[in-house]
């Protein structure tokens, strides 16, 4: 059951659910993803949006595609995504974490659609396994941080580990005047975290010090799985590589990082160039 070669990882901005059913340059970077890495045995999914007060791993044997927003087209409603779970794998996970706890999920979760509107994209035939690893509420960034250094040996058995949130997540503030672009803040916050992935990702943990911290990360959902590739990043010495980035809405940044994958970047891809920026929401109810 072993693979020969570590398997990569990667932090996905998700952004809107609409990207489920959308072809834009960030949709073709996380296809991009999918075709670059080894078929993984699993993928580990953290998601921003199982946001719960206490660590646990889906266990189930076929997770169910839950639909956990309100104002979107009836197709986002009705989709599916058919992936087996990996009941083994989460045994391995709660296992590998000690003497951090996690607990098992057997039918409270399933995927949801920070995991599946990714998954669409990166392995469109749902034809692998998918277990999500809930986002501890209760706890700071630095425990994250040490949760990913933990789970990184599941590397070397062939999980893909994929953390999915966004790194500017402002729901407050966005503006349908600024599609594909973003505040002044944004910019800035965006452009720290970035030099910490891709110089020393442990530098993640101080993020909370930059002026613009509060303001780019209201709720830490979104930003904490960003501190799940940087704990991954660090256990493996290698930093982060831009996948893709960008703006829109003004308040959410939508760039994606991935850790030893060899994969075209933004500027390397002129077909993906060519592809628009996405739709924005039909709502202002968007809880993506
Ligand atoms: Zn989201």
């Amino acid at each position: 059951m072993s693979q020969p070669t570590r398997m990569p990882a990667a932090f996905i901005g998700h952004g809107s659910p609409m990207n489920t059913l959308e072809a834009n340059r960030y949709t073709a970077s996380w296809r991009r993803l999918g075709q670059a890495v080894p078929k993984p045995r699993a993928v580990l999914m953290v998601s921003a949006h199982w946001y719960i007060g206490v660590t646990a791993v889906t266990t189930m044997r076929k997770p169910r595609t839950i639909h956990d927003f309100y104002g979107f087209p009836q197709t986002l409603a009705e989709f599916q995504y058919p992936a087996p779970g990996a009941p083994e794998v989460a045994g391995e996970v709660i296992e590998v974490v000690k003497p951090l706890w996690c607990g098992p999920d057997h039918d409270s979760w399933g995927l949801d659609h920070g995991a599946w509107s990714v998954l669409a994209h990166v392995f469109p035939d749902a034809d692998v396994p998918v277990l999500q690893l809930s986002v501890n509420a209760t706890k700071e960034p630095a425990y994250h941080f040490e949760l990913a250094t933990r789970l990184a040996p599941l590397r070397d058995r062939g999980v893909l580990i994929l953390a999915s949130g966004n790194v500017v997540h402002s729901l407050r503030e966005v503006s349908f005047r600024m599609r594909g672009e973003g505040f002044g803040w944004a910019h800035r916050f965006d452009e720290a975290a970035r030099e910490a992935l891709v110089t020393a990702p442990e530098e993640v943990l101080r993020l909370h010090e930059h002026p613009d911290y509060r303001r780019a990360v209201p709720t830490p959902d979104h930003f904490l799985p960003l501190v799940t590739l940087a704990g991954l990043a660090a256990a493996a010495g290698t930093p982060a590589g831009v996948l893709v980035d960008g703006y829109d809405l003004g308040s959410m940044s939508m760039t994606s990082y991935g850790l030893d994958v060899a994969c075209p970047g933004p500027d390397d891809d002129t077909d993906a160039a060519a592809l628009p920026d996405p739709d924005v929401c039909p709502t202002a109810q968007t809880n993506s």
